[in-house]
């Protein structure tokens, strides 16, 4: 093996890259993470959370894998049974990683009771172990002949990565080898099946976890064959294996969603399911750092600066569609639709980490901390039980957190990461202290073999004070680095004289002998300020966020005069900042005066026309649903009140946005009907029902697609209902044109039995229109309905409607007699 080799200017085959060269290619500073057992923290902001977490999550979380049939699986498997599997097939790992959190609470805050229940189940897991090693409840349980056949879909390796975790730090927690011992005989057993020997067989992860977690289980163990395991997974990838396993020709073969379209060293950008992803990357930092693998590390180099400057949410969360939970192209970054798992900031956080430590670059901890303050902690509730999967950046106020999921990844991922946050938060070298996030408290550490203790004094991150003061009773010699915030334009500071600082990678650096009571304290000034998107990113085309240091607001409807459809944010807005201690667990409220305009515009044949007169007048507190349109047209200001995004969706369900626009948005009817003049009456609305939804001329794609505001008679099922338009004056008619809304799938809309247009004559009766098309009950088009010409002041569409379903109507145009 040349050093050539190495760093990468040849292209290596998997067997030639070194398992741990003696001596480093790589550069310094190649940290480690002062281990979260060492990290004590008194943060106001963490503090409570973490209780939470730990008081409440961890072991609503049990309770619920318990409930849901994770554990019963396991006695299945053990008592040889092949009937009464429940869940999804990767059932396994949410129970490790429920396990692998309540570990880093022993280590923590022990208590006999959760040592004695991990025990509990770590037995039952222990007895569904095959002797040769093998475990995976679905597999023993449901298709024992199925082992290891199809690695794409299967989640067998996943779910043992997940294992290896949970063990190792429950070995970390108890220095008991039981649970170890498990996840020895599993990885004995994997490895004895995958590998680059003679005898053994090619193959790797669909869903990568896996190469991290054997990465660990090598430290733990030092077993160099689980090293040399985890490198055999990655290298690998890209070598488009699941078109063999699943006899997929190569010519018709997609590869993008388990990242495996092209050579892992060659990829050039963040691809396919987002979780994947990012753990992928994660297992690549980790094994080019231990093999020194140059190239592949160079790829993860390449693939991040993809990720963060294309790719990533302004809440550092990642994967906007949820097709395919994941990436689709550079710069789209759709707000309400925005899948943003909180899976997937949770490997953000992982991968970020692990940059920081190789390289000692601020930006990865800048990074790390956008998505910590925003796309993370919004995963769960201020209780701690109920929890996001999806997190949207805008939503019309139907998008909630659940107790659980069926398919509960997400859960035990907060919560497990939330028990070992203080890992998070500094990191030595060989003469270096790196504080890489700002959380009261204090750690412990060595350096150079002699003690270092630092006590952390900040009400980060509501205030960008932070004093640092050492406390251990020798002098120490080192260089001190203290990460200066990417979003920090004004920065103040004191140091013991002498010491003066140095800029180094985004940190500043203090190189002297440090003893008890220096003190080092920074003022990172916190102002509010509005934040632009890329102009590649359209959806946020003209629009601005609000951000205060590291957190990011929103706006909840409830807390608003105006309707939040209607308000907009002229560049000059300002913000005083309040902190609130009553509210929402404690948090800064960022108050303003807003703008809002409610302006529906007519363009029925019409090209141009004069901007349409308005009131001008200040508008006193709305109801959320009706609003100013009922006293016409009109402008002005009005008050808001922005909230930490994390903190959306914890009390009333109300419409919420992180992005809003800085010009008001006329309300355009862009239709070729008259509906846009008309008054919209149905036989029932429901709080989520939007009666002028049906008359907006956002015109659909497709029946399934959801606007997000509708108008639909749900949730009456079966009988009739009716929707009406009436008009000031009399309008002429031949012709309607209806779409129908359906959400097969996903809910209980579905187009009606059959349905009657009526118009309403001069008596004020209700008549059937004399029509000579079908009534249709298609999706995915116009239905037109056309008929002999009426003239009248009111039409309406009577539905009879499917039992068990109700009705919804994207669109309903009244067109005019030429
Ligand atoms: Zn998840």
């Amino acid at each position: 093996m040349s050093l050539l080799c190495a760093i990468g200017t040849c292209v290596c085959s998997a067997a030639d890259i070194p398992e741990k060269a003696a001596s480093s290619v790589l550069p310094e500073p190649r940290l480690q993470a002062v281990p979260f057992t060492q990290v004590k923290i008194t943060s106001d902001f963490w503090g409570p959370k973490r209780d939470t977490n730990r008081l409440a999550s961890i072991s609503a979380n049990l309770d619920n894998l318990e409930k849901a049939g994770n554990i019963a699986n396991f006695k299945l498997a053990a008592q040889g049974k092949r009937e009464g599997y429940s869940g999804p097939l990767f059932m396994d790992s949410d129970l490790y990683k429920g396990l692998e959190a309540a570990a880093y609470t022993l280590a923590t805050d022990y208590t006999p009771e959760l040592d004695a229940e991990m025990d509990r189940i770590i037995q039952i897991i222990a007895s569904a172990q095959g002797a040769d090693g093998y475990l995976n409840t679905y597999f023993t349980v449901v298709e024992p002949d199925q082992r290891w056949k199809n690695l794409r879909d299967a989640h067998e390796l996943y779910c043992a990565g997940h294992l290896f975790e949970a063990a190792v730090a429950h070995y970390q927690a108890t220095n008991k080898k039981n649970f170890l011992n498990v996840a020895i005989k599993l990885a004995d057993c994997i490895d004895s099946v995958f590998g680059d020997e003679p005898g053994k067989r090619a193959g790797y992860a669909g869903h990568p976890e896996i190469e991290l977690a054997l990465i660990k289980l090598w430290k733990a163990t030092g077993n160099d064959r689980y090293l040399k395991l985890a490198r055999f997974f990655t290298v690998h990838r890209g070598e488009k294996f699941f078109a063999k396993e699943h006899n997929i020709p190569l010519d018709q073969y997609v590869g993008d969603y388990h990242q495996d379209k092209d050579s892992i060293y060659n990829t050039t950008s963040i691809m396919g399911h987002a979780v994947r992803a990012a753990y992928l990357l994660s297992g690549c930092v980790d094994i080019g750092r231990e093999t020194q693998d140059e190239e592949l590390l160079r790829m993860v180099r390449r693939v991040w600066k993809n990720t963060v400057y294309k790719n990533l949410y302004i809440t550092g969360g990642i994967g906007p569609s949820a097709h395919n939970e994941g990436f689709t192209e550079d710069y789209d970054l759709p707000n309400a639709s925005a899948y943003q798992e909180t899976c997937a900031s949770v490997a953000m956080i992982l991968l970020n980490h692990r940059l920081g430590l190789l390289y000692g670059d601020a930006k990865y901890a800048d990074v790390l901390e956008r998505t910590l303050y925003n796309g993370f902690i919004s995963g769960v509730n201020l209780e701690g039980n109920r929890f996001f999967y999806v997190n949207p950046l805008e939503s019309s106020g139907s998008h909630h957190r659940s107790a659980w999921f069926g398919c509960a990844c997400c859960p035990p991922n907060v919560a497990r990461l939330m028990a070992s946050l203080g890992e998070y938060l500094y990191a030595t070298g060989e003469n270096s202290l790196y504080v890489n996030q700002f959380v009261q408290g204090s750690f412990k550490t060595e350096i150079k073999g002699k003690p270092v203790k630092m006590h952390v004094e900040t009400d980060y991150p509501w205030d960008g004070k932070v004093k640092f003061v050492m406390d251990m009773d020798d002098p120490v010699e080192f260089e001190l680095f203290v990460r200066i915030p990417s979003w920090a334009q004004n920065v103040s500071k004191t140091a013991p004289s002498g010491a003066n600082a140095q800029k180094v990678r985004g940190y500043e650096a203090y190189n002297r002998v440090w003893k008890k009571g220096d003190t080092v304290t920074y003022n990172f000034k916190m102002e509010p300020s509005l934040i632009l998107a890329h102009p590649n990113v359209k959806a946020d085309d003209g629009m601005v966020a609000i951000q205060r240091g590291s957190v990011v607001y929103c706006l909840e409807e409830m807390d608003q005069e105006s309707t939040l459809k209607d308000i907009y944010l002229p560049p000059e807005t300002k913000f005083t900042t309040k902190h609130d201690k009553k509210l929402l667990g404690g948090i800064t409220v960022l108050e303003g005066e807003a703008r809002y305009a409610n302006v529906p515009v007519l363009w029925l044949n019409q090209l141009y026309q004069p901007f349409p007169g308005t009131q001008h007048k200040k508008i006193t507190k709305l109801s959320s649903k009706e609003t100013v349109a009922k006293s016409g047209p009109a402008m002005g200001t009005a008050k808001i009140k922005a909230i930490p995004y994390y903190t959306w969706d914890n009390r009333e369900a109300s419409p919420m946005k992180v992005w809003l626009p800085m010009a008001p948005r006329l309300e355009a009817f862009a239709s070729e009907g008259m509906e846009g003049a008309a008054t919209v009456t149905l036989s029932f609305t429901s709080h989520n029902c939007y009666p002028n939804r049906i008359k907006d001329g956002q015109f659909p794609k497709k029946s399934n697609q959801h606007p997000g505001q509708l108008t639909h008679f749900w949730p009456h099922k079966g009988g009739e209902e009716w929707v009406s338009y009436t008009w000031n004056a009399p309008v002429e008619t031949t012709l309607t044109r209806v779409y129908w809304f359906d959400d097969t799938g996903v809910g209980e809309c579905r187009p009606p039995v059959s349905w009657l247009l009526e118009y309403q004559d001069d008596q004020g009766q209700w008549k059937a229109v004399d029509a000579s098309t079908p009534y249709s009950v298609e999706l995915d088009k116009w239905i037109e309905i056309t008929h002999k010409p009426v003239v009248t002041k009111a039409m309406r569409i009577k539905v009879k409607q499917q039992d068990k379903f109700a009705v919804g109507i994207h669109e309903w145009q009244v067109i005019p007699l030429d």
